[in-house]
Parts: C-alpha cells; sequence; structure tokens
C-alpha cells in the first residue's frame, strides 16, 4: 500500500463525489464505524493509512474498488454497493473550473426551487426586458413573420447582406472607421461572439484586461479560451470609471487586449470622452487590441450621448459589440453582431481565426437576421423608455432614492442601461459573504437578486439590482430590502 498515492486517490474520489471529510464522518457514525476528524485529516494529508475495517468502509462510501483506493491497482474501477461494477459517471470538463456565470447560478436555483414549492418570487436578478412587459415593437414581429418563409436556409456564415448592411450603416453614424460589409459578423446574440473572439484570440497563458465589475461571460469566456483575465478596477468614486491608473499597473508583455463595457452591465455606467481617450492612449502605447462591448448603447439618459471607443480608434484594431436583445426588447430572438474596425491589417491572421470559427458554426438565427433593418431604421421606440415619463427612466428614478434612502445603502446613479449596483455598509451588516446576503435575503423575503462576487467583484459589499420590473415590484422590493437591512446582521 501506498501512503501518498492513498491520500492522492481518497482525495479525487471525495472530490468526484463531492463529499467533504465532515460527510465521510457522519456517515461512519451512521454506520457504527469509530472514525474520527482527526483520523480523516490524516489520511487525507498522507499522513497515515487505515485499518482494513476502515479500508473497505471508504472504498464503499465512495464507490470505489479497495484495492485501487489503497494504491495497490493501476487501473481505476468503480464499483457499486453490492460490489459489482458501478455505472460510469461523466464529469465536466476541468476547463470549466474557474468559470463563473452566477447570474443564473446556485441563488437563482434556490430561487427555482422555492418557485416549485409554490413560493412567488419577485425577481430583479436577469435583464430580460420581454417579461417585466417591454414589448417588442410591433413593425419589428411583423416584419419578421412576412419574412420567415424566405429564412429556411443557411445564411451566409456571416449574415445576410441587408442585416449586414443596415448594421454597417449604424456603424458609420457611430462614426467607427473603416468599416466594410464584410467586417460585420452576426451572432445569436452578442454572447456567441464574445466566446468566438476569445477562442479565436487566446493561447494559454496571454492575459485579457476585463473590467471588474463586469458583465461575467467576458471572464467565462477568456478563461473557457484558456487565457486569463486580468481585472481592472472601476472606481466607484468617479462614477464606477475603469482606473486608468490600475489598468497601466495590470499590463504585462502577455497582455493582448483590453475589454470595454459601456455603457455598463451591471454598473450603469456610461464613458465620456476624456475616459476613452485615455483608454486608447494606453492601447496605443501598449499595442492592445480593444473590445468593445456596447449592447447597451441606445438606453442612455439624461440627454447624454453614447461615443464608440472605435470612432478615436482609427489606428488601432477594435471589434465594437451591440444588438438587439435590450435595445429593441427581442432578447429571446437570439441576434446581435459585432464590427471589425480600424487598422484591420495587424488582425490579419485573427481575422482567419475568426472566419473559421465563424464558418462552423454555418450562420446565425436567420429569422432573427431578417428584421435587423427593420429594428435599426424608423422610429426607435426605446427613445421614449429613457426619457422623463418613460418607464425605464421613471424606474431608475424610483429606484436610485429608495435605495440611498436605507441606511448602510450608498448608490452611484446610473446614466443608462437598467441596471444599478448598490454599496453595502460591510461592516454594519457584518457581511462577510455577500452570496449567503442575497440568499439570505431570498429566502426570507422571497426578493432574487444577484451579488456583486456574481460580476467578478472581489470585495463581498455589492449587489445588483435589475429595475425592471413595473414600478409596483421595485416599490415593494425596495420597502422589503428596507425592512430586511434594519435587522440583518450575517451569522459567520
Ligand atoms: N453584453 C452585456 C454587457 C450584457 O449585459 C448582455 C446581457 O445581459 C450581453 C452582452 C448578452 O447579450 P445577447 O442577448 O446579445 O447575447
Amino acid at each position: 500500500m501506498s501512503q501518498s498515492l492513498f491520500s492522492q486517490r481518497l482525495g479525487e474520489a471525495m472530490k468526484e463525489k463531492d463529499l467533504k471529510q465532515v460527510d465521510l464522518v457522519k456517515a461512519a457514525q451512521d454506520k457504527g464505524i469509530k472514525l474520527g476528524k482527526s483520523h480523516m485529516s490524516q489520511y487525507t494529508a498522507g499522513k497515515t493509512m487505515p485499518r482494513d475495517n476502515i479500508l473497505s468502509f471508504l472504498a464503499e462510501a465512495l464507490g470505489v474498488s479497495k484495492s485501487w483506493l489503497a494504491g495497490e491497482q493501476t487501473g481505476r474501477q468503480n464499483v457499486n454497493r453490492n460490489g459489482g461494477a458501478a455505472m460510469r459517471t461523466f464529469k465536466k470538463s476541468s476547463k470549466l473550473d474557474n468559470v463563473l456565470y452566477d447570474v443564473r447560478g446556485p441563488v437563482v436555483e434556490e430561487a427555482a426551487r422555492m418557485e416549485a414549492q409554490g413560493m412567488n418570487i419577485l425577481k430583479l436578478n436577469i435583464g430580460n426586458p420581454a417579461p417585466f412587459g417591454f414589448r417588442t415593437p410591433d413593425e419589428v414581429v411583423y416584419d419578421m413573420s412576412r419574412q420567415l418563409t424566405d429564412c429556411e436556409g443557411y445564411s451566409d456564415s456571416k449574415g445576410l447582406f441587408a442585416a449586414r448592411k443596415a448594421i454597417m450603416q449604424y456603424a458609420q453614424n457611430k462614426d467607427i472607421p473603416n468599416v466594410t460589409i464584410d467586417d460585420i459578423y452576426t451572432g445569436n446574440g452578442v454572447s456567441e461572439l464574445i466566446q468566438m473572439c476569445m477562442s479565436a484570440l487566446l493561447d494559454s497563458g496571454e492575459e485579457v484586461l476585463v473590467p471588474s465589475p463586469d458583465y461575467p461571460l467576458w471572464t467565462a469566456c477568456v478563461t473557457l479560451a484558456g487565457g486569463t483575465a486580468v481585472h481592472y478596477i472601476c472606481d466607484e468614486e468617479s462614477e464606477w470609471y475603469p482606473d486608468i491608473e490600475d489598468i497601466k499597473k495590470k499590463i504585462t508583455p502577455n497582455t493582448k487586449a483590453i475589454v470595454l463595457i459601456n455603457p455598463n452591465n451591471p454598473t450603469g455606467a456610461l464613458y465620456p470622452r476624456e475616459v476613452l481617450q485615455q483608454i486608447v492612449d494606453i492601447a496605443r502605447e501598449h499595442q492592445l487590441m480593444i473590445f468593445s462591448d456596447e449592447i447597451y448603447d441606445r438606453l442612455v439618459f439624461d440627454g447624454e450621448e453614447h461615443i464608440s471607443i472605435a470612432s478615436m480608434a482609427p489606428d488601432l484594431f477594435c471589434v465594437t459589440f451591440s444588438g438587439l436583445s435590450k435595445s429593441h426588447m427581442i432578447a429571446g430572438y437570439r441576434i446581435g453582431w459585432m464590427v471589425l474596425s480600424g487598422n484591420k491589417r495587424l488582425g490579419k491572421d485573427y481575422i482567419e481565426g475568426l472566419n473559421m470559427l465563424s464558418n462552423m458554426r454555418l450562420c446565425s438565427n436567420v429569422p432573427a437576421q431578417s428584421i435587423v433593418q427593420t429594428a435599426l431604421g424608423g422610429y426607435q421606440s426605446v427613445k421614449s423608455y429613457v426619457v422623463p415619463g418613460g418607464r425605464i427612466y421613471e424606474q431608475r428614478e424610483y429606484v436610485y432614492k429608495a435605495l440611498n434612502d436605507i441606511p448602510g445603502v450608498s448608490v452611484v446613479k446610473p446614466k443608462a442601461a437598467f441596471y444599478i449596483f448598490p454599496k453595502l455598509d460591510a461592516k454594519r451588516f457584518n457581511i462577510l459573504d455577500d452570496e449567503k446576503f442575497v440568499l439570505d435575503f431570498l429566502k426570507e423575503k422571497k426578493i432574487l437578486m444577484i451579488h456583486g462576487g456574481g460580476f467578478n467583484w472581489k470585495q463581498p459589499d455589492h449587489f445588483r439590482v435589475v429595475y425592471l420590473p413595473q414600478m409596483p415590484v421595485l416599490q415593494k422590493s425596495m420597502e422589503e430590502l428596507k425592512d430586511f437591512l434594519s435587522y440583518y446582521r450575517q451569522e459567520p
């Protein structure tokens, strides 16, 4: 028997079964077997070997063969409780080990369990406009139904000509330079294109600067592609703008690109020209690619203007993302796009990679492409939502004031999108784990929000509220939150 092989296999089997030391101690107790906590930790540390009866117990509890666990045989053989060969189980790839997407994560799963038990949960967790009564413009639905029979086949892998022409004109209106029809790719939402861009770009060890907090798909896709997401801070004290000094500090010879989310999810920040200029200067100095996620570019309040960073960087290689999920309330149709611009010669080889991946997925959803031209042209119903009297504007005004009125909560007023990212006085509420905070709130008040950690925010002191729900729902949620925070102190 090999002590170190035993402890290694013990750890492996425990991980696979998702069992902790205490679970095994308890299971032994239930069977009347004497197995103390200190024994277990000695076994896992490789300090001692168990007696034969304990080894048999551990092997049975972990569903592995005793001789394998003891380090005696090389081939792994799982066994079931009756001693026969067990069913093979399938594990997820270790590539997913560091991937996080809590917008639909464990707290949301708990909410689903509560709903299954018949409870009514108020959901302030996801930026999906349709369930909150935001309707797709009639013309868009009509035009899609008219074209449906023409959309039965695959399109060109980058998308229909008419859709891409409309996106090209949109890019021209935003002063994005050097864009031809070939530089435009449609996707099944921006989500698909983010994944495609990172997969085509990154080799292991290469770094991408990603904001913190971020929309977590960016970090997830960098990680999944084998790269390293290096988070730069967005500074709450400065309207959540990117901290330029922090960006400079985090650049290394391995840094390949910088990601901007502007307007920002989860903070609702909108970056002014001066901030964008500083980022362009850094990208120029360090020869970085710029990826700018601008899916909320039409959801801007207070008469502010959204500026595409690509319009300020004609000499750099930029990729700008947008789509119809948010501005046209058709998140479910799945249509987004990306536009390559600026000095594309720098990315000649990369573009070959993008084309390869684009061809491999054949094309994006063709019926959804068919309404891009309709959606981007003519009357823009979204404009009526973001001015005084409009639903999103008024809901922002309400939620901003209501949150600031809660003792121990402070928040920066969002200038765009439909998210707000309040700060909790972590000391006052003794918050050490922000996920536990939202879980406690969910269980007690049946209201679902996402903790700051879900957006790669490192301190346990923020949470995100989606203020799309109708005013009565928002009012109830804010009243309940105020009540909850009047007595909540997190238990360690
Ligand atoms: N980018 C950001 C910043 C988002 O907030 C979202 C969705 O919430 C997406 C991209 C995904 O958009 P799509 O529906 O186009 O995939």
